[in-house]
């Protein structure tokens, strides 16, 4: 598969074409980034780690029946993925209170959610991606009312495969961010899970100490970002 021309440079992802139009090359750089841009860095192998992460884990859920955009990793930093158009929504749900919730509604970050909540964003920076519901998402016609219930209903299957896989690792999968959208071979047909799950879009804690493993060490400074990520990896037995 031959790279080409550069499509779109996300935050910590850069999109190539390739000689296929159906698919294209996701690039995990070394960046990082916060608060909707507003804090960056860059991270020494973070690229690396999180194409095997998300590899990894995009393979498992594919394994179980959950239609994925990943196609097979190329190298280091690339893997090849379906093209695709995104739905520009984000599906978060919740096993534990923790981030933007906790302060929303004055609740203890490190509450124990007795069922996990769903949530909706709007994907938009210069908004902060304002949470949202499915009156606002269907009428504003951002997705419609099939496209919300299957969102939904993939995001919680994402969440009864992964929160267990975490917990034999040792891990609390508190929270997750999830972005969909149709394959270009297939505009009308079922939802596909896009984008990538990495330690940038959940919160990892581990079961006995509550130490942070995710994005949350770059967002508050805590330290050793991408030996906490690398720590993940050994953990659930990604290969690095
Ligand atoms: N998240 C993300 N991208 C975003 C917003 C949130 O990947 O643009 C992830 C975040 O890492 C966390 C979950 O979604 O695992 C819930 O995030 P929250 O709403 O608490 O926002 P935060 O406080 O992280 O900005």
């Amino acid at each position: 598969m031959e790279k080409r021309q550069e499509r779109y440079r996300g935050k910590a992802k850069t999109v190539y074409a390739t000689d296929d139009p159906q698919h294209l090359i996701m690039h995990y750089r070394d960046d990082v980034s916060a608060f909707d841009g507003a804090k960056l860095a860059k991270l020494d192998r973070k690229g690396e780690t999180n194409n095997r992460i998300n590899a990894y884990v995009m393979g498992k859920l594919s394994a179980a029946g959950v239609p994925t955009h990943f196609v097979r990793l190329l190298n280091e930093r690339d893997s090849l993925v379906k093209a695709m158009k995104m739905l520009p929504v984000e599906c978060v749900v919740r096993n534990v209170c923790a981030g933007s919730m906790a302060k929303r509604y004055g609740i203890e970050e490190g509450t124990r959610l007795p069922e996990p909540i769903f949530e909706f964003f709007l994907k938009n920076d210069a908004l902060h991606d304002p949470l949202v519901n499915d009156d606002h998402i269907r009428i504003l016609g951002w997705a419609n009312a099939d496209e919300i219930a299957q969102m939904k209903k993939m995001t919680h299957e994402v969440n009864a495969l992964l929160k267990p896989m975490f917990e034999t690792a040792g891990i609390v999968l508190v929270d997750y961010k999830l972005e969909f959208g149709h394959t270009l071979d297939n505009p009308q047909g079922p939802l596909v899970l896009g984008d990538e799950f990495t330690p940038d879009g959940c919160r990892l804690w581990d079961v006995k100490t509550g130490e942070k493993l995710d994005k949350d060490r770059f967002r508050r400074d805590l330290g050793d970002v991408i030996e906490h990520y690398r720590e993940v990896a050994r953990r659930i037995g990604a290969p690095l």
